[in-house]
C-alpha cells in the first residue's frame, strides 16, 4: 500500500473535544453563560450562589421556613400529621428554572445531583433514625408521560449509598390525578389531595412501626405531603419526617 492510499490519521478525541468545547461551550442552565465542561448543569458562579444559599439558610428547625424571609408560627399552630419539614432552598427564580429542566426537559439526573448537593447539609440524626425514604409518588399516568419521578431521583441523590434510610418506591400509591395546585388556595389544596394516597399491599406490610422520611421536590402549603403522611400513619407507620429540595 502506498502512503497516499493510507487513511488519514484521525484527530485525537481529546483534541476534538477541546475544539468542540471552544466552539460550542456548554451553557449554564440558569444564567446561559458558558460553563466549564466539568461543571455539571450550572456555571461556577451559579453553583457557588446555590451552595452558599443552602449553607446559610436560616431554616426553622420545625417547619423549614426561611426565617430571614418569613416568620413562622409553627410553635403555636401545627396542623400537619408529621413531625417536621426540612428544606434546603427557597423557591426562587434559580430553583424555578432548575425544576423546569427537571420536570419538563427530561433532566432526571439534575434532580439526583441536587440531592447530592444537599446531602452534606442534611442532619444525619434526622434521617438516620428513619427506616425508609419514600418519594412522594406521581400518579401512574403522569409517571408514564414523564418517564420518571423527580422526587425519587432527588431522594436517591440525597440518601446516596447510606444503608439507612433505604429509598423505597413501592410503599405509597397515588390514587387520583390531582389538579395542579398552583392556582388553589390552602384549603382548596387540602381538599384537592385529601385521600389521594394509599399504601400498597407491600407498603401496608413493611411500614408498621417504622419511621419514614417522606421526600418531595418542592413544598408549597404542605397539603400534598400531609395527605401522603396521613396514608403512611393510617397504615401504622410510627412517624414521618418530611424533606424537600425547595420550599415555596
Ligand atoms: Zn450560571
Ligand atoms: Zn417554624
Amino acid at each position: 500500500m502506498t502512503a497516499a492510499l493510507q487513511p488519514k490519521q484521525p484527530l485525537p478525541i481529546s483534541l476534538l473535544r477541546r475544539i468542540d468545547a471552544f466552539l460550542f461551550p456548554p451553557l449554564c442552565i440558569v444564567c446561559d453563560k458558558p460553563r466549564r465542561r466539568d461543571d455539571r448543569w450550572l456555571c461556577g458562579d451559579c453553583l457557588q450562589r446555590l451552595t452558599a444559599g443552602i449553607a446559610s439558610r436560616n431554616a426553622c428547625p420545625r417547619c423549614g421556613q426561611n426565617r430571614a424571609v418569613r416568620s413562622c408560627a409553627c410553635a403555636v399552630v401545627w396542623e400537619y400529621p408529621f413531625d417536621r419539614i426540612v428544606s434546603f432552598v427557597d423557591y426562587d427564580d434559580t430553583i424555578r428554572i432548575i425544576m423546569h429542566h427537571v420536570k419538563y426537559q427530561g433532566k432526571r439526573r439534575l434532580a439526583r445531583d441536587m440531592g447530592r448537593l444537599c446531602a452534606p447539609y442534611l442532619d444525619g440524626n434526622v434521617v438516620g433514625a428513619c427506616d425508609f425514604a419514600v418519594p412522594v409518588p406521581l400518579h401512574w399516568l403522569r409517571l408514564r408521560r414523564r418517564g420518571y419521578n423527580q422526587a425519587e431521583w432527588f431522594a436517591r441523590g440525597l440518601v446516596g449509598d447510606a444503608a439507612r434510610p433505604q429509598v423505597h418506591c413501592g410503599i405509597l400509591r397515588r390514587m387520583r390525578r390531582t389538579k395542579t395546585q398552583t392556582r388553589l388556595d390552602k384549603s382548596e389544596r387540602r381538599r384537592n389531595v385529601a385521600g389521594a394516597f394509599l399504601l400498597t399491599p407491600e407498603g401496608a406490610e413493611v411500614v408498621k412501626g417504622k419511621r419514614v422520611v417522606l421526600v418531595d421536590d418542592v413544598i408549597t402549603t404542605g397539603a400534598t405531603v400531609a395527605a401522603a403522611a396521613a396514608a403512611l400513619l393510617a397504615g401504622g407507620c410510627s412517624g414521618v419526617t418530611v424533606v424537600s429540595f425547595a420550599r415555596d
